[in-house]
């Protein structure tokens, strides 16, 4: 048994992690300030004796130096999340991503933690490449288009996360999450499955923006919190930087498509223009698909549920939870 520390333990990974941490034995500390989080997520685990949870901001120093020791492993998915929190609140996103994960590596530094950094596949940018390896170069846009403070706020965590783990041995593995779905997750940010399959339950059309061509791969909740899991037990995955995810490309034409036809709602497809979506400084990425050989390798596996057995269960969390509004 570990005492794990799970920031944004409140979130839609972070809450996930965390149950299947309890299932497999753990204790957990959660660390949320319920900005992005929601107690919903947790509410279920708290009456549980071997749950801690800490109601505040990783920002804040004094709370963090409290929670880090006493503990053995940090799970740190603490972050600004969606492109559309990103693009409102540019100043937020590089303030809550990037000074709090330093003091997070400099306390596990001293007390020894192994740490896993959740990182995003946002740092690869618009890399034109079909299909993104880890070692691969992160191509951003110009710092006046806010989208790429998300990606490059990620990669000085990475940066800083690696150099501590040359320069003081701290045993740390990185993950580039690849649109991850699944029950919990909400569709205020941005994320595109819980705002189609809301949109689809409540009988209003589909928004698609731009000509839904652009790709992406989605991959269940579950199997990817099993894979960071599986990476934190396995000593050669330390000092390394994966892509989790999967790697099925879909457009998002066709997952709107596939929401309709999973839910039976009968509703259109509204295009709709990225300057209308996110204003005149977005830019997007049109595709994103992980080569997922390196997790394999460390793994033995990599995350393959289909698209439509995952669409399903949202569809089912969501209809519940429209129900009990
Ligand atoms: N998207 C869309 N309609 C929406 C929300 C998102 O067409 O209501 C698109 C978005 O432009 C992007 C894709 O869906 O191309 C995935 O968006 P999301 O924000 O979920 O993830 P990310 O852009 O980080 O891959």
């Amino acid at each position: 048994m570990q005492r794990c520390l799970v920031t944004g333990g409140a979130g839609f990974i972070g809450s996930h992690l965390a149950e299947r941490l309890l299932a497999l034995g753990h204790e957990v500390v959660l660390l949320d300030d319920l900005s992005t989080g929601r107690r919903a997520n947790i509410e279920h685990l708290l009456g549980d004796p071997r749950v801690t949870f800490r109601q505040g901001s990783i920002t804040d120093p004094v709370l963090l130096a409290d929670v880090v020791p006493g503990t053995d492993v940090i799970f740190h998915f603490a972050a600004a999340v969606g492109v559309r929190l990103v693009a409102d609140q540019p100043a937020r996103t590089i303030e809550t991503n990037i000074y709090p994960t330093e003091a997070l590596l400099r306390l596990a530094i001293y007390g020894g933690q192994r740490v896993f950094l959740a990182s995003t596949s946002e740092v690869y940018g618009k890399n034109a490449k079909e299909i993104w390896q880890e070692g691969d170069d992160l191509v951003f846009g110009p710092t006046t288009k806010p989208r790429w403070a998300y990606g490059c706020s990620k990669a000085i965590d990475e940066f800083l996360a690696l150099a501590y783990h040359q320069t003081h041995g701290l045993p740390v593995v990185i993950g580039r999450f690849f649109n991850v779905i699944g029950p919990r997750q909400v569709g205020h940010y941005g994320m595109v499955v819980p705002r189609f399959v809301e949109q689809a339950l409540r009988g209003e059309p589909l928004t698609v923006y731009d000509d839904g061509g652009q790709v992406r791969c989605f991959a269940d909740v579950r199997e990817v919190v099993e894979a960071v899991i599986g990476l934190m037990e396995r000593p050669d995955a330390i000092g390394a930087v994966f892509n989790i995810g999967s790697d099925q490309p879909v457009s998002i034409r066709e997952l709107a498509e596939r929401v309709i036809a999973r839910t039976g709602c009968e509703v259109p497809i509204r295009y709709v223009p990225y300057a209308e979506a996110y204003g005149h400084d977005f830019e997007d990425v049109r595709r994103r698909i992980p080569d997922l050989g390196r997790l394999r390798a460390t793994l033995g596996w990599v995350p393959s549920r289909k698209i439509d057995e995952i669409l399903d269960e949202v569809i089912a969390w969501k209809r519940a939870e429209l129900s009990s509004q």
